[in-house]
């Protein structure tokens, strides 16, 4: 079993708690990602063989799908510990000259949110990746020189949900790079029985499917809303999880059958009505909403788009016919329609 030692504090609330609760330790408990799993199955089984520390790791794709579990995995498959921390919490590279000399062989490094690390730390990173070394200046001013200091061979582990704010530099230097998906609802539907069975919580196989049709494809959403869900059961229900106390609590919590929800609908009406359908850039979007343009960019838009509600143009961004019809509005031919 793994040893962590956490450098950053992560979800601090219960959900970190739950978080921890519900993550699967290997891989036979993580459900979907098949071609993913697979491939990195092999190289962990070959490096094993060679009895070598498996080549660093990027792993991208929007939040909540998986990718801290499966630093975790890697760690646990490798016999390893991990340490974690994220790119906004390493300010200097002092801060990663610490991390880094304290790693012992195999050690996986997990850095979330790798494109969020400064360009003087990202730098240093680089021979540390390639060359298992850091060099660490001494002294001050004129008398100032640099020592090498000789690095355990670690897998650095990093997780982004904006791989293309990743610099090419620091990518080409991941041995292999890994984008996870949105998960469908036969797969987040294993996921919500799993976590139930984990949490004690009573759910029919109807009521498994109900939330995991509406969790945005994302097993953190379908684990947050199942707690969440589970506390309509114990007041308005027998306990139970059932598909209409499913359905009944979502439409409470202002989650559609779709898993949209409040802010997917205000960019999706800002885009229609504001903005005539667009295109419409991503900044005067985040201000019509009163969103931060990153996390529109990072948590809402890419669902937007997978359901085929949004699409990005060079110009910026466009409502579909999908959404147009789904918002129960008239097409975007000139005929105004109203929306729900
Ligand atoms: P990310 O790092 O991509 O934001 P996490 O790895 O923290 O996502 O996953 C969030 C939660 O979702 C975890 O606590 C875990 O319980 C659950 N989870 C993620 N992927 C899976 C999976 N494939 N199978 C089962 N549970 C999963």
């Amino acid at each position: 079993m793994s040893d962590e030692r956490v450098t950053a504090p992560a979800l601090s609330t219960d959900d970190a708690r739950f978080e921890t609760q519900l993550r699967p330790p290997g891989f036979a408990e993580f459900v979907g990602q098949d071609s993913l799993k697979s491939n990195l199955g092999v190289f962990i089984e070959a490096a094993r063989k060679r009895a070598e520390p498996l080549d660093h790791c990027l792993f991208s794709g929007p939040p909540g799908l998986g990718k801290t579990t499966l630093a975790h995995i890697i760690a646990h498959e490798m016999g390893s510990d991990l340490v974690a921390t994220s790119g906004p919490v390493i300010e200097r590279a002092y801060d990663l000259t610490g991390i880094l000399t304290n790693l012992k062989r195999g050690d996986v490094l997990f850095i979330d949110e790798i494109h969020r690390l400064s360009h003087v730390v990202e730098e240093y990173l680089y021979p540390a990746m390639e060359g298992f070394s850091v060099d660490i200046l001494l002294d001050k001013g004129p008398s100032a020189r640099s020592v090498k200091l000789n690095l355990e061979h670690f897998t650095l582990v990093g997780a982004t949900t904006r791989a293309g704010l990743l610099t090419s530099p620091l990518r080409s230097r991941f041995g292999m790079s890994l984008r996870l998906n949105y998960y469908n609802p036969d797969e987040l539907a294993q996921i919500v029985k799993r976590s139930a069975r984990i949490l004690g919580v009573s759910i029919d196989d109807e009521g498994a499917v109900e939330l995991a049709r509406r969790s945005r494809g994302t097993p953190r959403i379908a684990n947050r809303l199942l707690r969440r869900v589970r506390d309509f059961a114990d007041v308005i229900g027998d306990g139970r999880v059932t598909a209409e106390i499913a359905h009944e609590s979502l439409l409470r919590l202002e989650v559609d059958a779709r898993g949209l929800d409040d802010m997917d609908r205000r960019i999706m009406e800002a885009v229609i009505h504001r903005f005539d359908g667009g295109p419409v850039g991503v900044k005067s979007l985040a201000v019509a909403v009163g969103e931060e343009a990153d996390t529109i960019e990072e948590i809402y838009e890419p669902f937007l788009i997978q359901e085929g509600f949004l699409k990005r143009t060079s110009r910026g961004r466009e409502a579909t016919k999908a959404a147009y019809e789904y918002f129960g509005l008239a097409g975007s031919d000139g005929e105004q329609g109203r929306l729900l």
